[in-house]
This record gives structure tokens, sequence and C-alpha cells, in this order.
């Protein structure tokens, strides 16, 4: 953690019309200052994710968002696990009926491990599952 000021610097005056005076998609001003007390700001669309760190312009060091933003604690969006994409397709009641259906076949010896195979001593009703 850092000698970081909040200052209110970015939330004054200045209003950076467009050199072109072109109306550009919504932009923001995101502050920075690197270790070496350099200060800048870096524009960049609404849109963007602002980036907690960046290159220093000065000095190449890295510089920390003056937002507030923590390298640590970048909020990434959850990547999607084998668990969701399940869930898309099943609903929890289905998925605990499956469960509770392979746990039977399991129990009764007609899937697993070979070794646990009950299904040669009596007839299985069900296909041979590989
Ligand atoms: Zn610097």
């Amino acid at each position: 953690m850092g000698e970081r000021t909040l200052r209110g610097a970015r939330l004054g005056g200045q209003s950076f019309e467009d050199e072109r005076g072109i109306e550009f998609a919504a932009r923001q001003q995101s502050g920075y200052k690197c270790q070496k007390g350099h200060e800048f700001e870096v524009t960049m669309s609404v849109e963007a994710e602002v980036p907690a760190v960046w290159e220093c312009p000065r000095c190449g060091a890295e510089a920390l968002s003056t937002s507030g933003a923590e390298p640590v604690a970048k909020a990434e969006k959850p990547a999607r696990t084998h668990w969701d994409m399940l869930l898309e397709r099943r609903s929890i009641k289905e998925l605990e009926d499956i469960l509770t259906e392979r746990l039977e076949l399991l129990r009764g010896g007609e899937i697993g491990p070979a070794h646990l195979h009950r299904s040669n001593a009596r007839k299985s009703k069900s296909k041979k599952t590989a």
C-alpha cells in the first residue's frame, strides 16, 4: 500500500473539448500517479474498464490509478465454469434426479469401476455404458 493520495483534482474543472471539435463517444479521464510522484491522466472510453495500473509516460514506472482501483482487487468477471454451463442446461432438480438415478445404478453395481460391477451376476436391463 503506497501513500496514495486521493485528491479531488480530477473531479475539478478541466473540461476537455475534443481537439477537432468532434463529439466522441463518452470518455473519461483516469488519473494516475507513479511512485516518483508523476501524475498524468489517460483518456479512455467510459466503456473501457479503467486499468488499475498504467505505465508512467515520464519514467516508465508503474503508476497507480488515483481513482482508488486496486491492482489486486481486479474485479474480473468470473469465468464461466463447467458448473455454470451445466446449470444453463439443467435445473438443480433435474441434476438431482440424474444424480439419484446414477447413484442407484452405482449402488446396484450397474455402473462404476469394473470390479464393482454386479451386472454380470444378474441380467442387466440397461445397456452397458462404456
Ligand atoms: Zn513517473
